[in-house]
């Protein structure tokens, strides 16, 4: 491991201070279950860590008004608990259920998770599907970024050198939405996926016509996908098994998965097509008539 300093600041102003003042020398680090292994691979070498661990209340979780805010250093795990996330946003503490393995959820963060940039991870496609924001503070101001758009590139986001995630703030999804969440396994149940689907759907009441869907995937290319021509195919019609079909059919173009151990890019491409369709089938089935 490289030499470093470490301080742990017990207020976020303390914590942006120090990011202002040490510029691109220092790192944020919440649970360190990504970032400790790229700094001893010697990916990145941070002079000085600043820990969020013991900033007070940004760790909370709760609903106001209807909008589920997560605190940047809630772990993986208490998102997945939590009575109201299961209660009222059940496909987030579905996906946070299905994350490596108990003890990495016991370290890993919900800011982590998003700022760490990493295409393969769970809950970015989730809370795309869900509409959510992340909250971004700095020393000089604070911003409101849409998590669809913080996805810059492979491990690049739009989380600024001395900004920290603060919070996420997750709308409640309409009435009647029906959601999935499917995460396709082959080797091991704690693996990263090797194509995750996240999928929101509502109904016009009575009918079968779609009113509106969110379809989003994670490892299935250098950022997190939101598929817009499949979505875009179901708003306003019929959702019968063959238009399903033919929607998760037009996953193949939004994708452009990143070929590795886990398959080829042509597997992968074929894989989003089947677990898009098997998304939106679930959704579907969970949608109130
Ligand atoms: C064995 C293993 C298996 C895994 N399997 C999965 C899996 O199946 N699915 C999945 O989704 N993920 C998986 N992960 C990844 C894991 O979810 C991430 O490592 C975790 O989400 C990162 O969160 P963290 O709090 O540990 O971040 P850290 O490691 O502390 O930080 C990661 C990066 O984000 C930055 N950062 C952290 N918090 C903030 C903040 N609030 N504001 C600004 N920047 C911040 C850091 O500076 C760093 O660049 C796995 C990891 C391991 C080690």
């Amino acid at each position: 491991m490289i030499d470093f300093d470490y301080r742990a600041p017990t207020s976020l102003d303390e914590a942006l201070a120090l990011l202002q003042q040490h510029g691109e020398s220092a790192r944020v680090v919440a649970g360190g279950t990504a970032l400790v292994i790229m700094m001893k691979q010697r990916l990145v070498q941070p002079e000085l860590l600043v820990s969020l661990r013991r900033v007070p209340e940004l760790d909370a979780i709760r609903a106001d008004n209807g909008t589920l805010r997560l605190g940047a250093t809630a772990t993986h795990r208490a998102v997945e608990t939590h009575p109201v996330v299961r209660e009222r946003w059940p496909l987030l503490a579905e996906t946070f259920h299905h994350v490596a393995t108990v003890r990495i959820r016991n370290m890993a963060t919900v800011g982590g998770s998003l700022a760490h940039g990493d295409p393969n991870q769970d809950p970015p496609p989730a809370l795309i599907a869900l509409d959510a924001r992340a909250r971004l503070r700095s020393a000089t101001g604070e911003r409101e970024v849409p998590v669809r758009e913080l996805f810059l590139d492979y491990y690049e986001t739009d989380v600024r050198p001395g900004e920290v995630l603060t919070e996420v703030l997750v709308p409640t999804p309409p009435p009647g939405a029906g959601w999935a969440w499917v995460k396709f396994l082959p080797r091991t149940a704690d693996d990263y996926a090797t194509v995750s689907v996240a999928c929101l759907l509502t109904r016009e009441p009575g009918t079968q016509r779609c009113r509106d869907v969110r379809l989003a995937l994670g490892s299935a290319g250098t950022t997190p996908v939101r598929a817009e021509a499949a979505e875009a195919a179901l708003r306003g019609e019929d959702l019968t098994p063959a238009r399903l079909r033919e929607a998760a059919q037009l996953v193949a173009d939004a994708v452009d998965p990143i070929a590795d151990f886990r398959g080829s890019s042509e597997y992968k491409r074929e894989m989003a097509v089947v677990w898009a369709r098997r998304a939106l089938e679930q959704a579907l089935a969970r949608a109130a008539a």
